[in-house]
């Protein structure tokens, strides 16, 4: 397979070529269709097989027709929620989303705890379409009143395991009650456990289970 078999659009596919990347990994051959298509993705794979750019290219092509180049803050409500377990994966997968989405008008920010909430809070209030966050950053930024998550269609929980073991169950389940019932949901964890099964029976519909 080639990455121009996917139909993306050409601003997404330039970014691609520009990183270097000629053939998709197995992650992102099996999981960019199903999530092009609109259905769900139970995805298992660990950090190093590409399982970034599986969720936020086909989630880019998604939101590409949604993202406004106008400059007011109303006009870029979050499309796409993109939780992590820690600062580190959510800088890194924040990263990719900007390398990938360059040459089109879709804005990203990253938002985590451990760092002063005022510095992530302007980016925030001037609007983006994907927001990558840690859960319990995301709901002070809420509380605040800086996002609203009203408009989101799309939510990935990466690395949904050590979310889980991490203690964030309760902060999830916060802020799934406040995103849309219409939306596509891709879960990806290392394992699927008897909670991650059950996570998935509460928050997804359908999901195409995708082992590499
Ligand atoms: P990830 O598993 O998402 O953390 O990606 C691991 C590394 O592989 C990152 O440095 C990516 O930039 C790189 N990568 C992702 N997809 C491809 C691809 N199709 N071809 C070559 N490298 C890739």
């Amino acid at each position: 397979p080639h990455f121009s078999n996917f139909n993306l659009d050409a601003r997404i596919l330039r970014a691609i070529e520009e990183s270097g990347y000629t053939t998709p990994t197995p992650i992102q051959a099996q999981a960019i269709p199903v999530v092009l298509n609109g259905q769900d993705v139970m995805g298992s794979a660990q950090t190093g097989t590409g399982k970034t750019a599986s969720f936020v290219l086909p989630i880019l092509q998604n939101i590409l027709p949604l993202a406004s180049s106008s400059t007011s803050p109303a006009r870029h409500p979050v499309r796409a929620l993109v939780l992590c377990p820690t600062r580190e994966l959510a800088v890194q997968v924040a990263d990719n989303a900007q390398k990938y989405a360059k040459h089109t008008p879709i804005r990203s920010a990253v938002v985590f705890g451990g760092m002063d909430i005022k510095s992530q809070t302007p980016a925030l209030r001037a609007g983006v379409e994907l927001l990558i966050a840690t859960p319990g950053r995301l709901l002070d930024h809420l509380e605040s009143g800086n996002v609203s998550l009203g408009q989101v269609g799309y939510l990935v929980l990466d690395e949904a395991d050590r979310m889980l073991d991490m203690g964030f169950l309760p902060d999830l389940q916060r802020i799934l009650n406040v995103l849309p019932k219409q939306r596509q949901t891709l879960l990806f964890s290392a394992t699927f456990s008897p909670e991650i099964r059950k996570l998935a029976q509460s928050y997804q519909t359908n999901p195409v289970t995708i082992e590499t």
